[in-house]
């Protein structure tokens, strides 16, 4: 589910993504804060995959890539500066009178040119259904500029990507030439095209984001998500923390008061104002009495990931749950009875009882070696991870769309939907997990971690994490902190 939200949000335009924003929260939030809410004892352990999920932090990772708020920073950048001179400045092309209803007004701002001439720069916020010409239309400027425009240079192209939500900004003398457009991207980001005449030239320009190293830490009394918020973390970082250390710690079931984190992270700022958090870099979670530590590293692919000091990744090759927040209803065992064929037999899988079309997501990256119908399975797909291990999922409702038989799959991408297809008393998933054939029982098989780092990159990965290490020794309180009596 996070990766199927996580591959929609790729091709999101900025104003959806602000509207799913919320969505992404609450989602994000009821799968781990379903998890992380829950008090230090009793839940069902069906109902930890939540917090296992390893897309978790690469989800975090994605809003706050993909979600940062320009509307804010805009603004501000936004801001009409004083007029040095007195003349008011004219506020001209506006919508024609007769404005289609499709194109929202357009805001008028002004600005005063640090040059004597003045111009006058007009803000216009792209709608869903706008389109260039449109704009250029509404602003009283021909199509055969924005034509000149676009054809001036593979830079200038670029303005054709316009997206809703996105802000155009134009600048006109005091006859309504233009003189520049910028297409602002993001709070750092704009595409800006100067006019000279006829010719046009563009750039890419990009504001300095100043990055620090910030850090906090806190013990756990309430729950990860009360503590950590006293701490002075954000959901979007609890979030984080969380799926980080969900490969090492079962935050609803093993979470105890007097738990520890410190964590070393990002802060970008922009003009001097904070305005977004930067990834987690290193992190420690003490886990009754066990230190978990995690580091942020960007391996020789650019790729950035989090690792153990020593170098092995906290990521494993499988998560354990196919489905998320289902009950097992039938667990492995090598004699059971079955409901449908009123026998006593093996059951060489765990069953999982969930609604119909809940999806089901591949526990590790693979390849589809079947999809298609077989026997009691009904629908079933099987996978194939590397050249030792194989998975299998069965009664499926139906399958994902694009899943054939030859796909590759990536850890937690959905393939199917639970149903009842097959021999089935309800709807439920029936998972297998083989390893070099051999069936094994998912809940309680030792699952492989992934590979770890290259031995070539070690001694980098080592000498880059060293003052990320040192500065978590730092952060890590004192076991016992000696009580002074300040009476005396
Ligand atoms: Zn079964």
């Amino acid at each position: 589910m996070i990766q199927d939200f996580k591959s929609r949000l790729e091709d999101k335009s900025p104003s959806r993504l602000r509207r799913h924003r919320h969505k992404l929260m609450v989602l994000g939030l009821s799968v781990v804060g379903t998890a992380l809410f829950l008090q230090f004892a009793a839940a069902p352990r069906e109902t930890t995959a939540a917090v296992q999920e390893p897309q978790l932090a690469q989800t975090v990772q994605v809003m706050a890539i993909a979600l940062p708020q320009p509307s804010e920073a805009i603004a501000q950048e936004l801001q009409p500066a004083t007029a040095a001179s007195e003349e008011t400045v004219a506020v001209a092309p506006t919508v024609p009178e007769k404005a289609d209803d499709a194109i929202a007004p357009v805001e008028a701002l002004e600005e005063a040119s640090a040059s004597e001439e003045t111009t006058n720069w007009v803000e216009y916020r792209i709608q869903s259904g706008d389109n260039l010409a449109r704009i250029f239309q509404n602003q009283g400027l021909s199509a055969q500029l924005l034509h000149k425009i676009t054809h001036s240079s593979d830079e200038a192209a670029k303005l054709a990507r316009i997206l809703p939500g996105q802000t155009l900004r134009f600048e006109f003398d005091k006859d309504q030439q233009l003189l520049t457009l910028e297409h602002v991207l993001s709070p750092i980001r704009k595409l800006q095209i100067l006019a000279n005449d006829d010719s046009f030239s563009a750039q890419d320009v990009r504001k300095d984001v100043e990055v620090r190293t910030a850090q906090a830490n806190g013990s756990i009394s309430d729950s990860l998500f009360i503590d950590g918020q006293t701490a002075g973390l954000s959901d979007g970082q609890i979030m984080e923390l969380a799926g980080i250390f969900g490969w090492d710690i079962d935050f609803a079931l093993e979470l105890r008061q007097g738990d520890r984190f410190s964590l070393v992270y990002e802060e970008h700022y922009l003009d001097g104002k904070k305005f977004r958090n930067g990834p987690i870099l290193a992190a420690e979670f003490i886990n009754r009495g066990n230190s978990y530590r995690a580091i942020r590293y960007e391996d020789a692919d650019g790729n950035a990931s989090y690792y153990d000091p020593d170098g092995s990744s906290k990521r494993r090759a499988f998560i354990r749950t196919p489905v998320k927040f289902a009950r097992v209803s039938s667990g492995f065992s090598n004699n059971r009875w079955h409901p449908v064929l009123q026998k006593w037999r093996s059951h060489k899988g765990v069953d999982y009882a969930a609604p119909t079309g809940t999806p089901i997501k591949s526990t590790g990256a693979g390849k589809v070696i079947f999809r298609g119908l077989k026997g009691g399975y009904g629908k079933v797909v099987i996978i194939q991870h590397g050249g030792k291990y194989t998975t299998l999922y069965a009664h499926m409702s139906r399958f994902a769309p694009k899943i054939k038989t030859g796909s590759r799959i990536k850890q937690g991408q959905i393939i199917g939907y639970v149903g009842q297809t097959g021999l089935a008393s309800g709807p439920h998933l029936h998972y297998e997990f083989r390893v070099n054939g051999v069936h094994r029982n998912p809940l309680t098989v030792k699952l492989p971690k992934s590979l770890p780092l290259p031995k070539a990159q070690l001694a980098q990965f080592r000498q880059s994490t060293a003052p990320l290490l040192a500065k978590l020794d730092a952060l890590a309180p004192p076991t016992v902190v000696a009580k002074v009596d300040t009476n005396k």
